[in-house]
């Protein structure tokens, strides 16, 4: 395919009546599509309804510590669920809490008990002049939004196809007493599907903070979410690497199974050094007497172990596969050496990471949506919404059919071609 931007302005405006009337044509059929959140597909969450079926009425309810898992009590977890959450996690049982039902509900409360209470007894951050995460862009909206929310300033660093810039993240925060934080999705990251390199994982474990109550948010959300079974990406294990480099606390690890089991009913946990679950559990003891421990031990009833996650596991990717490829092809085809968008294919996770020409996303997604397909806002993917390119989108397939993604992916790629071709155009 030729680039775009060596057509002419007569070539380009030919194309752009043609794209125009196909465009006008899919309008007119008044679809209804989303591709903005990360959601799974219903077909996903069929896989785990056995898990309605382990509890019953005359199951035995007891945890194999003995407690009555319907009444009150354990504050981090039942002992079996630690295990498959710790397996899941690659970290000893002991190194976890068991949480209730999400993550993010983990990440924010983590947030909010070091701006009150402080991390393991250093300063609160509420009684700090300036307190700065860095955020890695693009990356999850909802991790930009709990510190836009406690008023912390982000800091922007690019994403590389090795992760996070470390050199940038080292200068900074041995630079900056005040960067608090980092918020890190490692594996099949949200967009972009990069799994951090073996070197970027060493380089965060050897981080030397000037503050020392600097924290690593090592969001694990993606863990075992392998589109394929032979060719996966591989992470670094970052409790054991940080114990290594001797800075056993400068990492918490969160995971949940919102998207193993069901987004609203799984369960999450943290992993991290015994300080930090000190910190973590002194906190905790006055928010619960306990987290819903029927769920978790429904989870260990229906998964079993390990081996159970990735056998459920490879049920979802058979799902998820054609989607992404379905995405990737029409990209490929439409898009590939127009020169006017980039796209990681990527191996596991939920999303696909669009970059257009500079100065387009927004036009993108408006026109988008005008012909009736709604995508993640643009913007979305960094901190305050705003992209300083207006370039990159987060494609989700995983909500819609199989055959509502064939003619989404139309939507786009027609949206992307029309955008752009009036930019090319300004310029000419
Ligand atoms: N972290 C990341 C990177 C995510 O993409 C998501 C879901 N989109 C979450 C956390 C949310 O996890 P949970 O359901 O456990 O709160």
């Amino acid at each position: 395919m030729v680039p775009y931007g060596e057509l002419s302005r007569e070539q380009l405006l030919r194309m752009k009546e043609e794209l125009e009337k196909q465009y006008e044509d899919v309008k007119g059929k008044g679809l209804k599509l989303d591709m903005s959140r990360g959601k799974p597909a219903a077909a996903q969450l069929d896989l785990a309804m056995g898990m309605m079926d382990v509890l019953n009425s005359s199951a035995d309810l007891k945890c194999e510590a003995g407690i009555d898992c319907r009444n009150y009590g354990v504050l981090d977890g039942i002992p079996e669920a630690k295990r498959l959450l710790g397996a899941m996690s690659e970290v000893d049982p002991d190194s976890i809490i068991i949480y209730g039902n999400s993550s993010l509900n983990v990440m924010f409360d983590t947030v909010a008990r070091s701006m009150t209470h402080g991390v393991c007894g250093s300063t609160p951050w509420c009684k700090l002049d300036n307190v700065k995460f860095l955020c890695p862009v693009p990356g999850y909206d909802r991790h930009f939004a709990v510190t836009e929310y406690f008023g912390i300033e982000m800091i922007n660093v690019p994403m590389l196809s090795t992760g996070p810039d470390m050199d940038l993240v080292e200068k900074l925060v041995s630079e900056d007493a005040s960067i608090k934080g980092i918020w890190c999705v490692p594996k099949y990251s949200n967009p972009q599907g990069i799994t951090y390199s073996d070197e970027t994982v060493r380089r965060f474990a050897r981080l030397k903070p000037a503050a020392k109550d600097f924290r690593i948010y090592w969001d694990n959300a993606y863990s075992i979410h392998h589109l394929y079974e032979d060719d996966q990406d591989f992470l670094i294990e970052i409790l054991g690497e940080c114990a290594k480099a001797g800075n056993p606390d400068l990492v918490y690890k969160f995971t949940s199974t919102s998207k193993v089991s069901f987004p609203g009913s799984g369960i999450a946990a943290v992993a991290a050094s015994p300080a930090n679950l000190e910190d973590f559990k002194r906190h905790m003891q006055f928010q619960t007497i306990g987290h819903d421990k029927l769920n978790e031990l429904r989870h260990v009833r229906f998964f079993k172990d390990l081996d159970g996650l990735t056998a459920h596991m490879k049920k979802h990717a058979d799902i998820m596969r054609p989607k992404f490829e379905a995405v990737i092809n029409v990209l490929e085809k439409e898009l590939q050496g127009t020169g006017i968008g980039s796209w990681i294919a990527p191996k596991g996770g939920y999303f696909i990471s669009f970059d257009a020409m500079e100065g387009c996303a927004k036009a993108i997604v408006a026109k988008a949506k005008e012909a009736g397909l709604v995508m993640t806002g643009a913007g979305a993917t960094f901190p305050y919404g705003k992209d300083p390119k207006d370039s990159n989108i987060r494609i989700a397939p995983s909500y819609p059919t199989p055959e509502e993604l064939a003619v989404a992916a139309d939507i786009f790629v027609l949206s992307v071609k029309l955008v752009s071709i009036d930019k090319i155009l300004e310029s000419k």
